[in-house]
């Protein structure tokens, strides 16, 4: 897929705000830090597209991004939203904000329209976190479609990205008959940009 064109559009406190839902829309979401901002750049192949965050949670908002793009350098635009929302786990954000955090993005998965699949990121550094697992299970709960996206795997051995990705796919096959896609990926060195895309092109198509 060639991105032809990324652009901010909005960012809105809770889904009914959102901009109407007249074209396919693809989230991404994760720890706070897990490198989102960094990814979305990636992806859309802009410096600072996603504003990579110097105050992790801090931005609490539902961020639109309209995305045009196309399948080969000349064949016919589509349209696109590419949302980035707030991040969980910070640690420094009260009770409170945290429970108004899961009712906001409860509302917006379970009830988007034209959500077509969350992106769920996990940084490749580590064995499986109880904040992901707990998150990754409600959205199972919900029945949500998603793709696991394993994060700054320059960062650490392959082997050892394959290990963590197997034992959090460990995990959920205790209690899940499907287990989810997964895609590894590196903003650093690029990686991971075609298959995210070559994704969301093929949902774009159905
Ligand atoms: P966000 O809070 O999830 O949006 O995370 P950011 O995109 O702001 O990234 C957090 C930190 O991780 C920043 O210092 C990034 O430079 C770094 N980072 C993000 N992605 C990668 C990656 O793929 N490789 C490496 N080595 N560092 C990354």
């Amino acid at each position: 897929m060639v991105i032809k064109n990324a652009s901010y559009v909005i960012s809105s406190p809770s889904w009914q705000k959102c901009p109407a839902p007249d074209r396919p829309e693809y989230a991404f979401i994760g720890r706070s830090n897990v490198g989102k901002s960094s990814l979305i750049n990636m992806l859309c192949q802009r410096q600072s597209l996603a504003k990579t965050s110097s105050t992790p949670g801090k931005t609490q908002m539902i961020n639109h991004f309209a995305i045009e793009s196309s399948k080969k350098e000349k064949a016919p635009k589509y349209s696109w939203y590419l949302v980035d929302l707030p991040g969980y786990g910070y640690a420094k954000v009260a009770q409170k904000s945290r429970k108004a955090w899961s009712k906001m993005i409860e509302d917006y998965i379970s009830g988007r329209e034209n959500l077509m699949q969350l992106f769920v990121l996990i940084d490749g550094r580590h064995k499986p976190q109880a904040i992901d697992l707990e998150f990754v299970m409600a959205l199972g709960h919900w029945q949500i479609p998603f793709t696991l996206v394993y994060t700054k795997t320059d960062k650490e051995m392959p082997s050892v990205v394959e290990r963590n990705i197997g034992f959090f796919l460990e995990q959920l096959r205790s209690s899940w008959q499907f287990l989810p896609q997964v895609i590894i990926t590196s903003a650093t060195k690029k990686v991971g940009r075609e298959e995210i895309l070559e994704l969301i092109g093929n949902y774009n198509e159905k």
